[in-house]
């Protein structure tokens, strides 16, 4: 991909419930959809969605069918990363879509969407805004960080939906919630458009050029994302990274102290909302799945062992060595960041911060703030 390109996801069809059929959301698809791409309408999105008994790689047939579809159940929830074995940053999530047309051979919703790996985007999407409206008002003061980018990719089909325009106008308006956009696209066209007035956070996901080229296709490279994230700050949003998930790969610790050099020289460091760290790790399910549809990732075969969770990790001495390596970098840029750690136990935390983790409500504050 060109850098600052366009990105477009192939498809293969597009699905609509039939109840959909006069929504505002299946009119802006169906006007930016590029020609050729055959639609139809379904009785049940849910059943549109399901795997192609056909397929060689049912997730991957799923990545390239769209439905548009009525959501039934609520949009908000918690975390699904949330646990009380976990140092938590009380992050709530917003789920308007489900699943994602970039490929990245670690990802979790090989797993996850598994049952269901149609692209799902849901059109009566506005109705979230009724239960945030209740959740602004049961929180009073207390500021909430709420995210659409942890079952889909925030952003990467923007062009088509336009639907974070709608989020931002509404998040400018609500000073207890801040919107986090997360992505590892540079669609950021829709949210030039807006005023954002200090309540949306956009944040990337970053990896190192190396993981990029191996493991996260489709996605924008990372210096392409490092640009968006300066038009977006330029246009008065917040901006944060995800350094997640980190990979102990060789020569791993020089790529990461150059990504976050990288990423002082494109974003004023100062300027910077918050950096998250995650290692990877993933459930036997999910390693047996990522390493058969993605057989000659290099990343995908470190030095890991089974951690207490059920989560293949990477070894945990060396596992810190790269977090106290990337802290000592970050610190060094921005020393007063926030930086806080995804998926890892307060003793990790302790090790790595030599702190005990900050209590989830208190955090997700935080960084509501920041
Ligand atoms: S961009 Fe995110 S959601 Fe999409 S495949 Fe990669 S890890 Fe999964």
């Amino acid at each position: 991909m060109r850098l600052g390109a366009p990105m477009t996801f192939d498809l293969d069809r597009v699905l609509i419930e039939d109840e959909c059929r006069s929504s505002d959301l299946v009119e802006r698809v169906l006007a930016a959809l590029p020609a050729g791409v055959p639609t139809e309408f379904v009785a049940d999105g849910r059943e549109a969605a399901r795997p192609a008994p056909d397929a060689a790689d049912a997730f991957a047939a799923g990545k390239r069918r769209l439905v548009l579809r009525r959501r039934r159940g609520a949009f908000l929830m918690g975390c699904p990363a949330a646990s009380n074995k976990f140092a938590c940053c009380g992050y709530l999530v917003l789920v308007l879509a489900s699943n994602c047309p970039m490929d990245c051979s670690y990802c979790f919703l090989q797993e996850y969407v598994a049952d269901n790996p149609g692209l799902q985007i849901f059109t009566n999407y506005a109705e979230a805004f009724t239960e945030l409206d209740r959740v602004a008002r049961d929180a009073q003061a207390l500021p909430l960080r709420i995210g659409t980018g942890e079952l889909a990719d925030s952003l990467a089909f923007d062009r088509m939906t336009r639907i974070s325009a709608d989020l931002v106008d509404y998040f400018a308006g609500r000073p207890n919630l801040t919107l986090e956009l997360k992505t590892k696209t540079a669609e950021i066209d829709n949210l030039l458009t807006r005023d954002p007035k200090g309540r949306t956070l956009v944040s990337w996901s970053l990896s190192p050029e190396r993981v990029f080229r191996t493991s996260e296709h489709r996605t924008a490279p990372p210096e392409a994302r490092l640009g968006a994230a300066r038009k977006v700050l330029e246009a008065g949003y917040k901006v944060a990274f995800h350094l997640d998930p980190i990979i102990a790969y060789d020569g791993a610790e020089r790529d990461y102290a150059r990504l976050i050099e990288q990423l002082g020289d494109f974003i004023p460091p100062a300027r910077l909302s918050f950096i998250s760290l995650g290692g990877l790790r993933m459930t036997p399910s999910l390693r047996k799945r990522a390493r058969e549809r993605f057989l000659a990732d290099p990343m995908l075969v470190g030095e890991d062992v089974l951690s207490p969770d059920g989560r293949y990790r990477t070894f945990t001495p060396l596992r810190l060595r790269l977090y106290h390596r990337l802290r000592e970098q970050i610190s060094r840029i921005a020393p007063a960041l926030p930086i806080y750690l995804c998926m890892e136990t307060p003793d990790i935390h302790r090790r790595l911060m030599a702190e005990s983790p900050l209590p989830p409500a208190h955090l997700g504050a935080t960084l509501a703030r920041a």
